[in-house]
């Protein structure tokens, strides 16, 4: 049939708003829309700092993807890319071969290692819900082998590599799940050790500098112990080496070090930095009208010529502009160019303690906690209306 073929590749914020979209802008038989993701379910990524401290469960930071698509009208096919052929049409699967007329290329980015040494080895990742169950069972065998072992102090050392949003949440969790498990497992809790270690000289580079403070002081007095201004420059087996030459032994090191584009990108001849493609103001990768690069992948760039952070927030913006693009696109009408609007920052530090940039005010503690609940039941009640937000929400 000539009916024009729509594939997306990922379901992630900006794959999920994509096919959400075009789901409900393309009229009966105007195209076919698959949507390709490597499990059946969408993850909320905001969220997975949770289940990996363990302080809430993984079922509540994932919805299968039935739930979010209307699967007589958009093909989910369960399959892991492989490779992109942008001047053959197509793309590999694990199994088997689509050809596409239009592609959304949405597959998430990848973490950012910077090539130091042992890290992709010996350290972890909080990047899907695979990745932060075993960062969960991990922590629980530390403390169960400190206590069957002659007691190394190594096991009850936490390295967090990275004090960006990321690492941040990250550690507040942690902190917030230490008294639970020195219950459990009947250790002291002040035999216990988080680092949170960063390059920069400031933890949160470029956030308010008050609400940086405010951030490291709720954390240190959960107990996290910052070392700022200071890279890690190897990860061992032992636990990591610091540019000034000191090693910190720990167990467990996770790695909030940053992010970069997905590799299969730069191998499908797509030109890159750091591995995100420049696309042009209506979210095409340069050169190619039919392939719509959006989310951790794409590289927009704002007024002042400085790129926008890959977040969650702006890869739902991308996700709409480009469903509307490639109806325009199958209508022959004009497309719409993506401007980003930033809604503002929320980020948690735990229970009942957040941050918040929003505009020019600023917010912490209990009310940027409260929002960044908001937040969150927001997103799930964009992609899933009110019976996912009764579902996964949280409430006070
Ligand atoms: P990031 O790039 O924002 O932060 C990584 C941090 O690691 C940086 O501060 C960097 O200086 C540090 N670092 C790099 N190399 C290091 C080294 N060798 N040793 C020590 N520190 C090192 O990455 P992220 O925190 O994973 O965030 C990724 C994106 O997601 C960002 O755009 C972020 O804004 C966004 N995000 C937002 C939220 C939120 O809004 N609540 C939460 C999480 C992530």
């Amino acid at each position: 049939s000539n009916i024009p073929k729509i594939v997306i590749l990922g379901a992630g914020y900006a794959g999920i708003l994509t096919a959400q979209r075009l789901q409900k802008e393309l009229n009966y038989n105007e195209a076919d829309v698959t949507l390709v993701n490597r499990h059946d379910y969408h993850y909320i990524t905001t969220h997975l700092h949770m289940p990996a401290a363990g302080t809430d469960s993984v079922e509540n930071t994932r919805v299968p993807i039935s739930k979010l698509i209307d699967e007589f009208k958009i093909d989910l096919v369960k399959s892991s890319v492989q490779e992109i052929r942008p001047h053959e049409k197509k793309v590999i699967l694990e199994d088997g071969t689509l050809s596409y007329d239009y592609l959304v290329i949405s597959l998430g980015g990848e973490s950012e290692t910077f090539g130091i040494p042992g890290l992709a080895d010996y350290a972890m990742t909080i990047r899907s819900i695979n990745s932060v169950r075993l960062i969960r069972k991990h922590i629980e065998y530390q403390f169960a082998l400190y206590k069957n072992e002659r007691h190394p102090q190594e096991r009850l050392n936490f390295v967090v590599g990275g004090a960006g949003f990321s690492g941040i949440e990250f550690v507040a969790e942690l902190a917030d799940r230490m008294p639970e498990l020195c219950k459990e497992y009947d250790v002291d809790p002040s035999l216990v050790n988080i680092y949170n270690v960063e390059a920069a000289p400031t933890a949160l580079p470029g956030f308010a500098p008050e609400l940086v403070e405010y951030a490291m002081d709720v954390l240190k007095k959960k107990g996290v112990t910052f070392k700022i201004g200071v890279a890690i420059q190897e990860c061992t087996p032992d636990g990591v080496m610091l540019a000034t030459g000191e090693e910190i032994k720990a167990a467990t090191v996770v790695w909030t070090g940053g992010i970069r584009g997905n590799r299969m990108i730069e191998a499908a001849g797509f030109e890159t930095a750091r591995g995100r493609v420049k696309v042009d103001e209506y979210l095409h990768a340069p050169g190619h009208d039919h392939i719509y690069i959006i989310g951790d992948n794409a590289l927009v760039f704002n007024p002042e010529g400085r790129p926008y952070p890959p977040t969650a927030q702006i890869a739902m913006q991308q996700g709409v502009c480009c469903a509307h693009n490639i109806v325009a696109a199958i209508r022959n009408q004009q497309p719409r160019k993506f401007v980003y609007n930033n809604k503002g920052t929320v980020a948690s530090l735990g229970k009942g303690e957040g941050i918040a940039a929003v505009g020019d005010k600023l917010m912490k503690g209990w009310k940027a906690a409260q929002l960044k609940k908001l937040v969150d039941m927001r997103y799930l009640f964009i992609i899933g209306g009110i019976p996912l937000v009764l579902k996964k929400g949280k409430f006070l």
